[in-house]
């Protein structure tokens, strides 16, 4: 039996129980196994449980005055309207996408940080749901616990339970005393964390990352926020992902660092 919705897609084969991917395109649907696909910088589909869970939708293709985006993500918005649940970390527009929220149907639940939640109704959003750090909502298999950022505006990441595992989505954010509670308390298997490349610094670099491994310590971490770049060359710096796995390597921290390129998509293991 064919699974039932098809996204970004068209070339898939499907032997019994195993459908695989060819050309790169991207098929999404309802699995019971976690799967992550990379859409692109910030934006990233977590199926679990049956739900498809989108985070900080962004599908502008040119950036802003500031940013140019040189890649374009991995899936359009009409290809992702229908998911289940969205998260927003924060409103800044590489993190929240106006056309993307209006067109949303009003049934799919949006999550965003309490203090600004207001915005993001502003933006387009309709089923709007603000939380304050630490706060949890359920949907059906699924456990949602907002947790601390720290950022240069109102910013929580989240926690996503299901299928006995936690998904740690930090978003933009810092390097920040929280994480060592975030550590012990939720023992995030997988981490999707910043690692950005450029100045004036909005989140992690390099080396604030590699510390955030060791208070985190998980067994998965996806680098996330690498899908803008500064128009300006003395914005930019020279950490990137691939800099950022080899420290945690040269580091003796057993934690796997898997970067995704946008449509690329991990199953844990
Ligand atoms: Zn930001």
């Amino acid at each position: 039996m064919l699974p039932g919705n098809f996204y970004c897609a068209d070339l898939y084969i499907f032997l019994p129980e195993i459908a695989y991917q060819r050309h790169g395109l991207i098929f999404i649907s309802r699995l019971k196994q976690m799967k992550i696909t990379m859409i692109g910088h910030s934006t990233v589909l977590i199926e679990t449980a049956g739900k498809r869970v989108l985070t900080d939708p962004y599908f502008g293709l040119h950036g802003n005055p500031a940013y140019a985006r040189p890649r374009p993500p991995a899936c359009t918005r009409e290809e992702l309207r229908s998911v289940d649940l969205v998260l927003v970390s924060h409103n800044h527009f590489d993190h929240v996408d106006r056309r993307f929220l209006r067109m949303l149907p009003p049934s799919v639940p949006v999550l965003a940080p309490a203090a600004t939640a207001w915005m993001t109704r502003l933006k387009g959003g309709r089923n709007v749901t603000g939380l304050r750090p630490w706060d949890k909502k359920s949907f059906d298999g699924i456990v949602i616990t907002a947790v601390p950022a720290r950022h240069v505006t109102f910013t929580v990441g989240y926690v996503i339970e299901a299928e006995a595992r936690r998904v740690y989505f930090a978003a933009d954010t810092y390097l920040g005393s929280f994480m060592r509670r975030m550590g012990s308390e939720f023992h995030p298997d997988i981490a999707l964390i910043p690692v950005t490349t450029f100045l004036i610094p909005m989140t992690m670099g390099e080396k604030q990352a590699v510390e955030a491994v060791r208070r985190l310590a998980p067994q998965t971490i996806i680098p996330i926020h690498l899908g803008i770049v500064p128009r300006s060359p003395l914005m930019r710096t020279s950490d990137t992902a691939e800099g950022f796995r080899e420290r945690v390597r040269q580091a003796g921290l057993n934690t796997e660092i898997v970067i995704l390129k946008e449509g690329e998509n991990w199953t844990p293991p």
